[in-house]
């Protein structure tokens, strides 16, 4: 069996990880010259929607997925005749445009943040009415850790963020004073089976995620937001691993995006559980029965942001990972996971070693 990633990211690095130690092969399709899962198996080195690239991968492999969700529908339409392709492309579709995402939750009954479509100037200051202020304006295609992203807080703001994103398809959101952010992960393979790990408590910063905490010791929410990612996986027909991020206000669940892939706040799942996200989503795709996602303690998670400090790789007890990229301001180079026996010891820890790395 050999299975063919879109992406030799981080993400396609610990798929990878994951399918060696079910003797499983992987191929890759990336145009980046020394992408992190390059240690991992062979990587055709061609843009992510390149025809050719794309039936290589293709021809020699035995179900493709992909780490990331910016790979254009219609490329991958292309080979979908000769293998199968899993998470469903449908699903991607849903995933890339912010309004029919949000669509997508309405039909299905997952709360959601109001919202207003944006196509002229004269749509922000409607939907400055209708939703008030602070608003947020997001690019319908493309965004992601809180890019193509502006905030409005006055009328005055207004001129600036059509100026800075203007001529593309936006959407306006009601700001969510959220209590905390939560994602809820789970997969379902060929034959249906399916299933979910305990709820991540995600801190952002810059939004960007900067540490995740499982369980969240929150049974009710737990319940409720497992619930809308099976209905999720279900009616896509899903095949693979989802993340579904929401805001909790009030002790209610509002749902602002899923990833139809492995996901950040995931990433706690290869040492915190029985089976690694990246495990089960190879599982899903292979249509393997699912691992348990049961919790081995209560998980933390840190990502190391713009630099690897040399702090880190002298603490103790904790799993480093180290993506092996080259430093950048901003970018997600490696991360820690710590697991506990009691969500006291994790949280004190997980506080700790953000200090340090930071
Ligand atoms: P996104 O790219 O939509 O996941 O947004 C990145 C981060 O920005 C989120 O995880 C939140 O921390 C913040 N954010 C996005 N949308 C909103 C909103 N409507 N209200 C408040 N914060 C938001």
């Amino acid at each position: 069996m050999r299975v063919g990633i879109i992406g030799a990211g981080q993400l396609g690095q610990m798929l990878g990880f994951a399918a060696r130690d079910l003797g499983v092969e992987c191929r890759f399709l990336d145009p980046s010259i020394s992408p992190p899962a390059r240690v991992c198996g062979d990587v055709i080195q061609r843009p992510f929607d390149d025809a050719v690239g794309l039936a290589e991968l293709a021809a020699t492999c035995d179900v493709i997925t992909y780490e990331f969700e910016n790979i254009p529908v219609n490329a991958l339409q292309q080979i979908e005749s000769m293998v199968p392709i899993y998470p469903p492309v449908d699903a991607l579709r849903h995933a890339q445009d912010r309004l029919d995402e949000k669509q997508l939750f309405e039909q299905l009954g997952i709360p959601l943040p109001a919202y207003h479509v944006i196509d002229t100037p004269e749509d922000l200051a409607m939907a400055a009415d209708a939703l008030g202020l602070p608003m947020v304006i997001k690019t319908r295609r493309l965004g992601y850790d809180g890019k193509g992203q502006f905030v409005v807080r006055t009328g005055a703001d207004i001129d600036g963020a059509w100026k800075a994103l203007g001529g593309q398809p936006l959407i306006a959101e009601r700001w969510v004073s959220f209590d905390f952010e939560v994602s809820s992960i789970g997969a379902r393979n060929v034959d249906g089976e399916a299933d979910t790990y305990a709820l991540s408590l995600n801190d952002h910063r810059g939004g960007i995620l900067r540490t995740s905490r499982s369980p969240a010791d929150a049974p009710r929410l737990q319940e409720r937001a497992a619930a809308y990612v099976r209905v999720l996986l279900e009616h896509l027909g899903y095949v693979g691993v989802l993340a579904l991020e929401l805001f909790v206000v009030d002790g209610r669940l509002l749902a602002n995006e899923f990833a139809p892939r492995v996901h950040n706040s995931g990433h706690w799942t290869i040492e915190g559980a029985v089976t690694s996200q990246f495990e089960n989503h190879l599982r899903a795709v292979m249509n393997l029965p699912l691992g348990s996602t049961a919790n081995i303690g209560h998980a933390g998670m840190i990502n190391l942001i713009g630099e690897i400090p040399e702090s880190a790789r002298s603490l103790k007890d904790v799993h480093l990972h180290n993506y092996g990229k080259m430093p950048r301001p901003g970018r997600k180079l490696g991360h820690i996971t710590v697991v506990a026996d009691s969500p006291e010891v994790r949280d004190a820890l997980v506080e700790k070693i953000d200090k340090t790395v930071t």
